[in-house]
């Protein structure tokens, strides 16, 4: 079938995007047809209250390159986006976020990098417009945290937005995780890589879904999946605290070997106390968030759910299938 082998498949997750659709589609398609390249725009509904699937559908019935996957709930950004990579089958495939904060224009840029021969091409943003001087600080700092922590160097300021080749999707599509910090995994498949840099916009309706307690989450997410530091530490943190110990107990000792028993030291147990009781709280709550994802890990459950399916009739179904409740 070589229509369903489309040159560039842009895949898009949406979330209460409503409002945000015409306008997407008007500016994708804009570009996709001076790019003059086949395509398909993967649209995945990620369980959204609002109009969004309905929308979805009536623009796939206007222009059949857009297809549609409809989640059976909000499953996160990320897995959304695990969906639409599975069904991509495109030499190229594009992920873009659907409030306009990344200029379709530049798959231009992005397509021409390919051309050369680059597997990955990332789009860095070079400035972030209508982010809280808040979420730019916590960004930074994320990034500085993760790049110390992780053996994996993971780029800073850059998102999700990228143009990967086939292989590379391929590769991602047989990661079977289900905590799927993306920049992560995208950084972990290597390949050859560059970058193109452009201005992030701010979004053009609607509200970010992000909280700071979601992104805490998600930070979280990232570290844990990419570094073992968390866990590894606490063997030094204890083997450093019984040093102290033994040494301060050898004190103790020779003390009372030599001037006799002394009695008041009330102060300083209840701060050995509780120092020790803190310590071994943090450690246990960190391996409580490495078990927890194991946990999460060895249940096996499918990653996400696809209830809708639009323009996908005929078409080549995922490879690697972690889905679908309607085969
Ligand atoms: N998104 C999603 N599922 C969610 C939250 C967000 O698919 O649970 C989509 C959203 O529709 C958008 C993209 O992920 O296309 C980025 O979301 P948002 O703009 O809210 O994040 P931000 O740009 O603030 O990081
Ligand atoms: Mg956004």
């Amino acid at each position: 079938m070589p229509d369903s082998r489309p040159v560039l498949s842009i895949v898009v997750p949406l979330y209460n995007e409503a409002e945000n659709l015409d306008y997407l589609f008007e500016r994708l398609e804009r570009v996709c047809d001076r790019l003059q390249v086949s395509y398909e725009i993967i649209c995945i509904d990620d369980g959204s209250r609002d109009g969004t699937l309905n929308q979805l559908r009536a623009h796939h019935h206007r222009n059949p390159a857009i297809k549609v996957l409809g989640l059976s709930r909000n499953f996160g950004k990320e897995l959304a986006l695990s969906a639409g990579l599975d069904y991509a089958s495109g030499d190229a495939v594009v992920p873009i976020d659907a409030d306009l904060q990344d200029p379709p224009e530049l798959l231009e840029l992005l397509m021409a990098k390919w051309r050369q021969g680059y597997d990955v091409v990332l789009a860095t943003r070079r400035s972030r417009a209508g982010e809280s001087w808040l979420k730019r600080l916590t960004a930074s700092g994320f990034y500085k945290t993760i790049g110390r922590m992780s053996p994996i160097s993971i780029p800073s300021n850059t998102g999700d937005f990228r143009l990967m080749d086939r292989r590379v999707v391929e590769v991602l599509q047989q990661m079977p995780e289900r905590t799927r910090f993306m920049k992560g995994l995208f950084a972990w498949v290597g390949f050859r890589q560059t970058a193109v840099e452009y201005d992030r916009q701010p979004r053009y309706r609607g509200r970010t879904s992000w909280n700071y307690w979601r992104l805490w989450n998600f930070a979280v997410d990232g570290l844990t999946s990419f570094s073992l530091l968390p866990l590894k530490v606490w063997s030094y943190v204890g083997l450093l605290i019984s040093a102290l110990a033994f040494s301060y107990a050898t004190f103790l000792v020779v003390r009372t070997v030599l001037f006799g028993v002394d009695l008041p030291g009330f102060a300083s147990i209840m701060v050995a106390i509780l120092f020790i009781g803190g310590i071994q709280l943090i450690s246990l709550g960190v391996l409580g968030e490495y078990l927890g994802r194991v946990y999460e890990e060895v249940k096996g459950r499918p990653l996400y759910i696809v209830r809708d399916r639009y323009g996908f009739e005929g078409d080549r179904l995922p490879s690697g299938f972690k889905d679908d409740v309607s085969r």
